[in-house]
C-alpha cells in the first residue's frame, strides 16, 4: 500500500447515530468515511464505496486500506427477518450462515450486554454486521490483510461506547476522524 497525499484539506470528520459501522476507506489519493448503517451493507454500500474510489480518484481495490470501526456486534444485535430478507435478497443464501446466528456470538472482548436472550426468538437472528462488510470489501478486490475490524462492540462497552441498541434514544453520540500522515513524495 502507498501512501500519498489526501484530496481532501482535512481530516474527514463525521458524527453519526452510534451502532453503525464507521468505514474509513483509505487509497492512495484520497481518503473517505462512510457511515454505515445495517441496512446500507445490505444495499451493497461498501462495494459501491470501493467502485467510487476507482471512478472519482484512480484507485485501484489492491491498494486500499479498509477499517471498520466499533460498532454493535453478533454478541448483542438481534435483528429480525426484515434485515435477513435484505440481506438473501441481496446475496442469496450462500453467505447467510456466515452472518446470522441462533445464538448471540459472545467472545471474551465482547460479552453480551445485560439482556440479551440466549437464543433468538422466532424470525430472530443474531447478526455480524462485522463479517458481512469485510466479505463484501474483500469481494471487491481489497485484499484481507488490508481490512481492518476493530471487533469492539459498542453495545458490550457501556464505559467506552454509545448505543442506540442499549440505550435507547438517551444515548449520546459517537465521533470518528481518520487522517493521512504526511510522508516525503517520491
Ligand atoms: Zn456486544
Amino acid at each position: 500500500m502507498s501512501e500519498g497525499p489526501s484530496r481532501s484539506p482535512a481530516p474527514t470528520v463525521h458524527e453519526r447515530k452510534l451502532d453503525r459501522s464507521r468505514m474509513p476507506i483509505h487509497g492512495f489519493h484520497a481518503h473517505i468515511y462512510y457511515d454505515t448503517a445495517t441496512r446500507d451493507v445490505a444495499a451493497r454500500v461498501p462495494d459501491a464505496l470501493v467502485r467510487a474510489m476507482a471512478r472519482e480518484f484512480g484507485s485501484t481495490p489492491a491498494d486500499l486500506i479498509v477499517a471498520v470501526g466499533p460498532s454493535i456486534g453478533a454478541c448483542c444485535y438481534e435483528v429480525g427477518a426484515d434485515v435477513r430478507d435484505a440481506f438473501g435478497a441481496a446475496f442469496g443464501d450462500r453467505d447467510l450462515t456466515r452472518w446470522f446466528f441462533d445464538e448471540p456470538q459472545p467472545t471474551a472482548a465482547n460479552p453480551s450486554m445485560p439482556g440479551v436472550a440466549r437464543t433468538r426468538r422466532p424470525n430472530h437472528w443474531f447478526f455480524d454486521g462485522w463479517q458481512a462488510a469485510r466479505d463484501q470489501v474483500e469481494d471487491t478486490g481489497v485484499p484481507a490483510a488490508q481490512i481492518h475490524v476493530a471487533q469492539l462492540c459498542t453495545a458490550s462497552h457501556a464505559t467506552l461506547f454509545c448505543s442506540y441498541r442499549r440505550d435507547g434514544k438517551a444515548a449520546g453520540r459517537m465521533a470518528a476522524a481518520i487522517a493521512c500522515r504526511r510522508r516525503p513524495l517520491g
